[in-house]
């Protein structure tokens, strides 16, 4: 059994999760790594919005709750622009509670594919490697828009 949190985007406070929660259900996107495995989602916020303040104390109550691991929500990777803090909690969250952090939930949307393509944003290495585990095939990005 896995237990896991999620950090939304604060910029998408009002989101009910309904797309991270399918994917979860279905286990696409970054919750592919989770096939076959039991999993219970342990604890869900924002960010609390920039410059993202909320990510010093949410992680203590997650992993009070038994999370292991932190999924950073795709909205940071695919909102205009990508959440430029991304690096810096990428880097403290495994520092500040000794917790895994994924980069994703579930997988992109096609219409953000499309744009993020034509402006280049993720053409860099480093990039590519943040959206790995929630860039997918056409259709189930169609599926996700
Ligand atoms: S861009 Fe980053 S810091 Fe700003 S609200 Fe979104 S996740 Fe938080």
């Amino acid at each position: 059994m896995k237990k896991i949190g999620i950090i939304i985007c604060g910029r998408y406070h009002h989101c009910a999760g309904g797309k991270c929660l399918r994917a979860l259900r279905n286990r696409e996107g970054a919750f592919a790594l989770y096939r076959g495995e039991d999993v219970d989602l342990v604890g869900y916020t924002t960010c609390g919005g920039c410059p993202g303040g909320n990510v010093e104390y949410a992680p203590a109550e997650m992993k009070k709750n038994g999370a292991e691991i932190i999924h950073l929500a795709t909205g940071l990777v695919v909102g205009y622009p990508p959440c430029p803090r991304l690096q810096t909690f990428c880097e403290f969250i495994p520092e500040k509670f000794g917790l895994e952090v994924v980069i994703g939930t579930h997988p992109i949307p096609e219409n953000y594919y499309r744009t993020h393509r034509a402006l280049g944003t993720w053409q860099s290495s480093r990039w590519q490697k943040h959206i790995q585990h929630v860039l997918v095939d056409e259709t189930i990005r169609l599926a996700y828009d």
